[in-house]
């Protein structure tokens, strides 16, 4: 930890040094004398700033519909490219494949992205950190906020010490939402959780879904609210995330200087909107990973297309044999049967899904390509906000994807800004 002292009040107190946090923190630096707090628990801060980084710069994507507007979300995005300064990424040649989804019913969005490299990432984090500090801003890393005191302007850190603040913004992110519920029943806000992403992570041959080569991460929309999500290739792996009770698996890359492995992954996720008398998405999504944990002896699962077109279970000793030519990337999956895991209506529209994919770029359900199981998303509490700066109660402000005010990077980046511009503008 730090040799930092901190002082026993803050005009502004942020929770978490994740892309919200930091958008919050940069803006209230930049444009006030406020004494400002960014409290980190980890190291660095983690999710997806950390891992891969890649970054969406065209609305909706990351901005969930219900907060945001094209004209909001395009102004805050120019802003926010001001601190992160991408290199867009090209994107060619993909009006034929715009053309193909269309006779199928699927919507192919042209989005600008810029994409960091997990081995890229925490340099520019790092970078980001040395910035807020030249600003003023006094950062605690490795530096865990236990709760908030209900009744006070007031939060008490795991060392016990107590800093009071006249703002607080929280920008916990999506693996702490348990910590933002019982913060948030303290306070007496209100709030929702009934949306889930559920679905896998596809693994091929880059030669088998060519359209990265035109389009490093196609977005693409099917019906029954299934979705590609974060495509990675290049040298791109697959891993396993630990998550209370469950693993899900995720997929990243490096940057451009690294070795390509020629393989290519993306998520293919169904949102599912729950309703009485279930729902806790979130609790949803830990039955099914603790299904899965049950069902792979503690781990995830795997199956070739081939196999699962078959009906039949991947096996170990038949995994890597003929048609079977390149070698998973996440070698701790546990080859099985997907079908036998996945709820049938989400396993039906994914599948469904990808057979559409497969005629818009041919080759991806060749029969080598990976099915892993489960990917689950388990998005934010929906707090109840008093005003469209993300306020839950005088004072107190719960952003980025913790709060389902974002879905990505330059969202919850986007999210911290506006929370502050509420406070500037008191
Ligand atoms: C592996 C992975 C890869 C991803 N890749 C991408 C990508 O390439 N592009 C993209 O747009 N999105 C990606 N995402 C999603 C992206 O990470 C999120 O949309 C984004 O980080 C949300 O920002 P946030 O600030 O709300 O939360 P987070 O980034 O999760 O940050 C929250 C921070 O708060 C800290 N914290 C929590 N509780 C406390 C506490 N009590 N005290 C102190 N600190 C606390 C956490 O340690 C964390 O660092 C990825 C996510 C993951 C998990």
């Amino acid at each position: 930890m730090e040799n930092l002292k901190l002082k026993n009040y803050y005009d502004l107190i942020i929770v978490g040094s994740g892309p919200a946090g930091l958008g919050a923190a940069f803006k209230m630096a930049e444009n006030s004398d406020s004494s400002i707090l960014l409290i980190e628990k980890k190291k660095i801060s983690s999710g997806g700033l950390r891992n891969d980084c890649k970054q969406n710069y065209t609305y909706p994507v990351g901005f969930p519909l219900e907060h945001w507007k094209k004209e909001n979300a395009d102004v805050l995005l120019e802003e926010v490219a001001t601190h992160l300064k991408p290199k867009m990424e090209t994107r060619l040649n993909i009006d034929k494949y715009i053309k193909r989804a269309e006779k199928l019913g699927v919507d192919i969005l042209a989005i600008d992205q810029a994409h960091v490299g997990t081995d890229k990432s925490s340099k520019l984090i790092n970078g980001l950190i040395k910035q807020l500090k030249t600003l003023g801003v006094d950062v605690a890393l490795e530096t865990e906020v236990k709760e908030l005191v209900s009744d006070k302007k007031e939060m008490i850190l795991e060392s016990g010490e107590i800093i009071a603040f006249d703002n607080i913004i929280l920008g916990p992110g999506r693996a702490d939402y348990d910590w933002m519920q019982e913060q948030m029943n303290k306070l007496g806000v209100e709030y929702s959780y009934n949306i889930v992403d559920i679905g896998i992570r596809v693994e091929m041959k880059e030669e088998n879904y060519s359209i990265v080569k035109d389009y490093y991460d196609p977005k693409i929309l099917f019906p029954n609210k299934v979705r590609t999500f974060c495509t990675n290739s290049g040298c791109a792996n697959i891993v396993r995330e630990k998550y209370k009770g469950y693993y899900s698996v995720n997929g990243h890359s490096l940057s451009k200087e690294k070795k390509a492995n020629n393989l290519v992954n993306f998520a293919m996720l169904k949102t599912i909107r729950l309703t009485e008398p279930v729902v806790s998405g979130q609790q949803f999504g830990k039955i099914l990973g603790e299904m899965v944990m049950q069902l792979s002896g503690g781990s995830v699962i795997m199956q070739r297309v081939g196999d699962f077109r078959l009906g039949q279970r991947s096996k170990k000793e038949t995994f890597n044999n003929d048609l079977y030519d390149f070698k998973p990337t996440l070698s701790n999956a546990v080859a099985a049967d997907l079908s036998l895991s996945m709820p049938a209506k989400i396993l039906r529209d994914i599948w469904s899904a990808l057979k559409k994919l497969d005629s818009i770029v041919p080759g991806v359900l060749h029969p080598s390509t990976i099915l892993y199981y489960p990917e689950i998303k388990t998005y934010s509490n929906k707090p109840q906000f008093v005003n469209d700066n993300f306020m839950v109660k005088d004072g107190y402000y719960i952003i980025g994807d913790g709060a389902g005010t974002s879905r990505g990077i330059t969202a919850a980046w986007a999210s911290g800004i506006r929370a502050v511009n509420g406070i500037l503008s008191k």
